[in-house]
């Protein structure tokens, strides 16, 4: 009686690439005696030297594990199918292994060095053609990484941004070029990876990660990059990934410091086990404010480029219950064990999030339309560069407070500014103007959140000042753009 044996991508090198065997034979034992005469390479992986089926490998009759029938014993009956199972490092269920397509001639050429890798080889290479990664924005994080998936050979690569090109971001983000300035980066992104690698299909998604997409966007990919830039999102990324199963390659930086890990496989911990709660807002700067040295997001957004292909591969030794922190400054590396958090509010075995919430207000990001809303907290007082030009030019007396850094004053100031950096703020409050004829003060910085800060600090203390809105870029674009933003 023949019978069908199905044959996992790991052994296929051995059975001439056939995902699937006839084979005549009553029971598994005979079957596998047939199947390791045909292909007696298949034996050594198979049995052990004593001759018995080695531990990692598991067959089945249609369902049923044959260590809990009669082992080799287990007879067989017509229309019965036999599957070898090894055990495979976990890793993720790549669409269907059978479905991993062939590599065409031209493949196998520009992949040669990965195909002569043991880790990698051709079965590897199908695994990435068939993968699917989700870079979460094109920006310093998502460019190395895209560029390297291309030339990895990730069959499918899909990006979610909105942004355009800044010439601001060419110091790091290498996806896009001085021509770019100005264009969609998706479009930036698409050109750049297609010319690399036409073999891979690039998708790109027009829009901002929201709770109403994310799931719907996460679902028909293996791996998702996070290369975020903000809490909200990332909390987002983390919760999506947690409630879809999918892995997220992790990585974020900050002036000359990366951190890189992997969260939401199936034993391992998630962002939230590491980090609960968001900090509350503006105690971390953004990289806007605080800056980044270029080279940074090129060693992280790699790491998590590689992280993503070992999982694609199956591969073991991922970042999965680690986090890696990287001091570029210093030229060190370091890494702490990281566990799953049995309390964890999302993956943690009492869940309390169960569907994607509002991130924006879980992380304190002012809601569009509040300051209109003033509800209990009134919302502070801002002033338009048109306004702050109208005033010099009048001559009424100001007190424009420039809360940047040196190093930023330094770039670029308006006119007749001083500057007292935020930090510095509480301890030089005496350089203020005081008492009834005291001049109004109008506080600035690069875009508004730091001032924003500054306003509330000085209201608090008794202080009324007005927040220049959208702070020198806005002056810059409007009022004198003959001043360098950055
Ligand atoms: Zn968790």
């Amino acid at each position: 009686m023949a019978h069908r044996v199905l044959i996992p991508t790991p052994l296929r090198p051995y059975t001439g690439q056939q995902d699937a065997v006839e084979l005549e034979g009553r029971t598994v034992g005979e079957i596998l005696s047939a199947l390791t005469s045909r292909y007696s390479d298949l034996r050594r992986h198979l049995y052990a030297d004593d001759g018995k089926l080695r531990h990692f490998v598991n067959v089945y009759v249609n369902d049923d594990d044959i260590r809990y029938l009669q082992r080799e014993a287990t007879s067989l009956k017509a229309g019965d199918v036999i599957s070898i199972v090894p055990s495979v490092a976990g890793g993720v269920p790549v669409s269907e292994a059978t479905a991993a397509p062939e590599l065409t001639n031209a493949e196998v050429q520009r992949y040669s060095r990965h195909l002569i890798l043991p880790e990698v080889g051709p079965d590897g290479q199908r695994r990435l053609k068939a993968g699917r990664v989700l870079c979460i924005g094109a920006g310093g994080l998502g460019s190395p990484a895209a560029l390297y998936l291309a030339a990895a050979g990730v069959g499918t690569i899909g990006i979610i941004d909105f942004d355009a090109v800044d010439a601001s971001n060419l110091q790091r983000q290498i996806l896009h070029s001085t021509p770019d300035v100005g264009r969609s980066k998706l479009e930036s992104a698409r050109e750049k990876l297609e010319a690399l690698n036409p073999e891979v299909r690039i998708e790109t998604y027009e829009a901002a990660l929201t709770s109403a997409n994310a799931l719907e966007l996460f679902r028909d990919y293996d791996v998702i990059l996070d290369g975020t830039d903000n809490f909200a999102t990332r909390y987002l990324v983390n919760d999506a990934c947690v409630l879809l199963g999918k892995p997220n390659a992790y990585g974020s930086i900050f002036r000359f410091e990366g951190q890189a890990s992997v969260f939401a496989t199936k034993d391992g911990p998630c962002y939230r086990c590491l980090y609960p709660e968001p900090p509350p807002p503006g105690l971390v700067p953004s990289c806007a404010e605080g800056g980044v040295l270029g080279v940074l997001p090129g060693v992280i957004g790699t790491i998590q480029a590689t992280e993503s292909i070992k999982l694609l591969l199956g591969a073991k030794n991922t970042l999965v219950g680690r986090l890696l922190l990287y001091d570029a400054w210093n030229m060190r590396f370091r890494e702490l064990k990281l566990r799953r958090d049995p309390e964890c509010p999302v993956c943690g075995d009492h869940p309390t999030v169960k569907e994607l919430i509002d991130y924006d207000q879980f992380c304190g990001v002012p809601q569009q339309g509040a300051q209109a809303n003033a509800g209990g907290t009134a919302s502070d007082p801002e002033a338009t560069v048109e306004e702050l030009k109208q005033i010099q030019s009048s001559g009424r007396p100001l007190f424009l407070l420039d809360v940047r850094e040196p190093q930023e004053f330094q770039i670029a100031k308006i006119p007749g500014s001083t500057l007292i950096p935020l930090g510095q703020l509480p301890q030089r409050l005496n350089e203020l103007p005081a008492g009834a004829d005291a001049p109004e003060i109008i506080v600035h910085c690069k875009m508004g959140g730091r001032s924003a800060r500054a306003v509330q600090f000085l209201k608090e203390r008794g202080i009324p000042a007005r927040n220049l809105k959208g702070g020198i870029l806005a002056w810059i674009d409007r009022i004198d753009p003959s001043l360098p933003k950055y």
